[in-house]
């Protein structure tokens, strides 16, 4: 990789700045929201054409009410050198109309809209940096996969399938979510994440008149909110929240029934496991009321891995090249795509551009930082196969993984066989495939070179 490279992308990128804000522009006003197809499928459109465009083979994997997800490669690739994934997503956490209060604006090197940062911006990175290494004749050896979701925002419940499918077949993975502060450090460790509900019951009395035959679901919830909070850890990165209650029916009746929405971080599985046994073995304390607990971890750990750190001091070298000096986050609370790749392939995250205010109000990017960001991208995309990292999942995680895969194939394939009997022909939508073209071997490809 030499000097010139970057020199020529970067200068590439530069000249075409106007057009990747107005790529921005487009996506940010075609707004997005998770769990609103329509809207989705309009913005991944945009993404679709950009990416035919450059001679890519885009197909729409069925999504449901999640809307589509979008799966592209190069028409022209190679077959023996296995692919390299460039994951985003189009969903925002913005409801429609958000653009009215918080419209799509330039103010000096910063520039303002619903989802800029989280992460528009990253898609626009990715088909950037795609037209760049066209526009310079320079063709990465690995097979650029891009696979953008349409569910991110609520977990990846739908997408996760394809994901980890996608990623344990890839030689590296490249997730655009929004640069880490305004240094722009980049990303190898996320907390992985997971939501539980604690429902109480109890018995309805009247208030007044008869509260000793009732038993209170609200004080019995109380007291298992206490017992949540104790399991906060914060020298060891737990973090347990009690963020929504509801329940009972009115103030004069005893409250027969309150849940609690609990939202669990921990920074490795071991303390997923840990954390999540303690909460299923939470029992009621009130004589006549019960508890059940349903949920569980939607994102794994995106755990320190001597993988992950080679692909970001590689990086950090590329990105000496740009002119800009990129460090590692360390551990990150919020959790990403990257928590599905990571236990598959070396994945770094973060790529996306210099930022600020994701899901808050004053949502932003630094505008210069787009140019050189797409254009370490593109530096990264270029890398050759590298020696077999050791990327080998956890034998519990990988079984739990492959079962909710397995799990979720196999209710779809039931579905569409009843669907088949019942409406032939019926489309909704436009999906053209229920499952990534995946004629990209999944093979373990590993040079032969130095290690
Ligand atoms: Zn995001």
């Amino acid at each position: 990789m030499t000097r010139r490279t970057a020199a020529s992308l970067l200068g590439w990128l530069t000249e075409h700045r106007l057009e990747m804000d107005l790529l921005l522009e487009e996506l940010v006003l075609a707004e997005s929201p998770s769990l609103e197809p329509d809207a989705l499928g309009r913005a991944m459109q945009i993404i679709e054409r950009e990416l035919a465009d450059v001679g890519y083979i885009t197909r729409l994997l069925r999504g449901g009410v999640y809307g589509h997800h979008l799966y592209a490669r190069p028409r022209d690739r190679s077959r023996h050198t296995g692919h390299q994934l460039l994951v985003g997503h189009v969903d925002t956490v913005w409801p429609r109309g958000s653009i009215a209060g918080m419209p799509f604006r330039h103010a000096g090197d910063e520039l303002y809209g619903p989802g800029v940062y989280d992460m528009k911006s990253g898609l626009v990175e990715i088909v950037f940096a795609v037209r760049a290494l066209a526009a310079v004749g320079l063709m990465p050896e690995v097979t650029p996969v891009v696979f953008v979701n349409a569910d991110e925002e609520v977990g990846s419940v739908d997408s996760r399938r394809h994901l980890v499918r996608l990623a344990r077949g890839a030689i590296r993975a490249f997730v655009l979510e929004g640069a880490s502060g305004r240094r722009g450090k980049l990303k190898t460790a996320r907390k992985g994440s997971g939501r539980f509900t604690l429902t109480a019951h109890g018995r309805a009395a009247h208030a007044g008149s008869s509260p000793e035959e009732g038993v209170s679901a609200i004080l019995e919830l109380a007291e298992q909110i206490r017992r949540l909070n104790t399991f906060n850890d914060p020298g060891r990165g737990i973090t347990v929240n009690v963020g929504m209650v509801d329940g009972g029916l009115r103030s004069n009746v005893i409250a027969p029934v309150a849940t609690a929405e609990i939202d669990v971080r921990v920074p490795t599985e071991v303390d997923a496991r840990r954390v999540e046994s303690a909460i299923r073995a939470l029992r009621a304390t009130l004589p006549g009321a019960s508890i059940e607990v349903s949920g569980g971890f939607r994102r794994p750990p995106m755990e320190p891995s001597s993988a992950n750190a080679a692909l970001f001091r590689r990086a950090q070298e590329l990105a000496e090249l740009v002119g800009v000096h990129v460090e590692d986050a360390g551990l990150v609370g919020g959790s990403s795509d990257a928590n599905l790749t990571s236990p598959y392939t070396p994945t770094l995250d973060g790529l996306g551009p210099v930022g600020d205010g994701a899901h808050a109000a004053d949502e932003r990017i630094v505008v210069s930082s787009l140019a050189e960001r797409a254009t370490l991208l593109a530096l990264l995309m270029l890398e050759p196969v590298t020696p077999c990292s050791t990327v080998t999942a956890s034998e519990s995680h990988d079984r739990q993984m492959r079962s909710e895969v397995d799990e979720v194939f196999a209710v779809e394939r039931s579905e569409r066989t009843l669907l088949a009997a019942r409406a032939p022909g019926e489309v909704v939508g436009r999906p053209e495939s229920d499952e990534p073209d995946l004629e990209i071997p999944e093979i373990e490809v590993c040079s032969s070179g130095d290690s």
